[in-house]
């Protein structure tokens, strides 16, 4: 054998095959073809029969050629080694095919080339026609697969781009709707929610109520202790109104050192129970310097809760709870006030 065995590409083992018969001087017919093509292609059998014939110093002419042919290209392995290619080839095209139909003008073209290879098979053809069709088979389908590899990291970037998009827009939603200091929704988005709830309350005929909420003397505690520790006060007392709601309601920072409470569904009885709440919740921490452990005092809260009552606007629903939360804090602060409350004072003293 006078030729290395490593694997060679089909094309490769082709133009050895040719360029031999033509060194030889023998006919380039397709049975001379077959043999040295086998010989090339490293099968086993052939090589030595072909070894033996060149070792033996007597060349190799058309006669054995033929006689290597009729020994190793009989028709019944010829015919059985077409069909089982044709066969296995059909199936991996059908599953190519199926698993690329989807995927644009690149895969129909795919296809297209694939379904005339297919119409190439026959029974009757030789082995060296196989060859060639499966060539230009696993040609086709390395293009393909490199296109396909190139589209699917395409989509996998594309992805990517979208989902970092997405998560942006949704990053830049959020930031526009929290307050930056107290995470609690901001002033606009209250604003906003209050006013679609609103509606929807004298739509369905549902309660709405509203709760208003201010920290007592706080001025006097940013005096004392400097704004810095003002806000590390505000960011706790927006924690503590949001361990007290639930469900729909809606808590935001209306302003400074307001915050409000929407409850939907929620009739003005039970939103006073929410703010007690909050304010016992709020008067029962003791503010406490993390650096030196220094106990700062408490802080108080003063609320004042009203309920929607159709057809009035969101805006007298906001100045009700407001001016039951300065009732609250004309009656000594740290307490709930409700609207009613508020309309038994007025009508007193009336
Ligand atoms: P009252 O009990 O009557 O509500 O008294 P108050 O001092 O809380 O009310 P006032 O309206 O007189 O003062 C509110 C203070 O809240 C003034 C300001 O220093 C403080 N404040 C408002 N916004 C912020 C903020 O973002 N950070 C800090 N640290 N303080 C704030
Ligand atoms: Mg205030
Ligand atoms: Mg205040």
């Amino acid at each position: 054998m006078d030729k290395a065995r490593a694997p060679q590409k089909p094309t490769e083992i082709a133009e050895q095959t040719l360029q031999r018969i033509l060194a030889l001087g023998i006919t380039p017919h397709p049975r001379n073809y077959a043999v040295w093509y086998g010989y090339f292609s490293g099968d086993p059998e052939l090589v030595r029969a072909v070894d033996a014939i060149l070792n033996g110093g007597q060349g190799f002419d058309d006669s054995h050629g033929a006689e290597l042919y009729r020994e190793h290209f009989s028709y019944d392995n010829e015919g059985a080694a077409i069909r089982e290619t044709s066969e296995r080839v059909e199936v991996a095209l059908g599953q190519v095919v199926s698993m690329l139909s989807d995927a644009g003008q690149d895969t129909s073209r795919y296809g297209d080339a694939l379904a005339g290879i297919t119409g190439d098979l026959s029974d009757g053809d030789s082995i060296e026609e196989v060859r060639a069709i499966v060539t230009r088979l696993s040609e086709h389908t390395r293009t393909m697969t490199e296109q396909n590899k190139r589209f699917e990291e395409e989509i996998s970037r594309s992805n990517q781009e979208i989902e970092q998009l997405r998560q942006n827009l949704e990053d830049s939603r959020l930031e526009a709707k929290t307050d930056s200091l107290t995470g609690l929704n901001n002033r606009k988005y209250f604003d906003e929610s209050l006013f679609a709830a609103a509606r929807d309350a004298a739509d369905v005929g549902t309660p709405l109520s509203l709760l208003m909420l201010d920290i007592d003397h706080f001025k006097r505690f940013n005096d004392t202790y400097g704004h810095n520790l003002g806000d590390v006060v505000l960011k706790q007392v927006a924690r503590c109104i949001g361990a007290c709601v639930k469900g729909k309601d809606l808590t935001a920072r209306f302003g400074g050192e307001e915050f409000v409470i929407l409850l939907p569904e929620t009739a003005v009885e039970d939103a006073m129970t929410v703010a007690q709440q909050v304010c016992r919740t709020v008067a029962g921490k003791e503010i406490v310097m993390r650096s030196s452990g220094k106990s700062l005092g408490k802080i108080t809260l003063s609320a004042g809760a009203a309920q929607l009552r159709p057809p009035e606007s969101a805006e007298q629903l906001l100045q009700r709870a407001d001016e039951a939360m300065y009732l609250a804090k004309n009656g000594g602060r740290n307490r709930a006030v409700s609207e009613y409350e508020l309309e038994n004072r007025l009508s007193a003293t009336a």
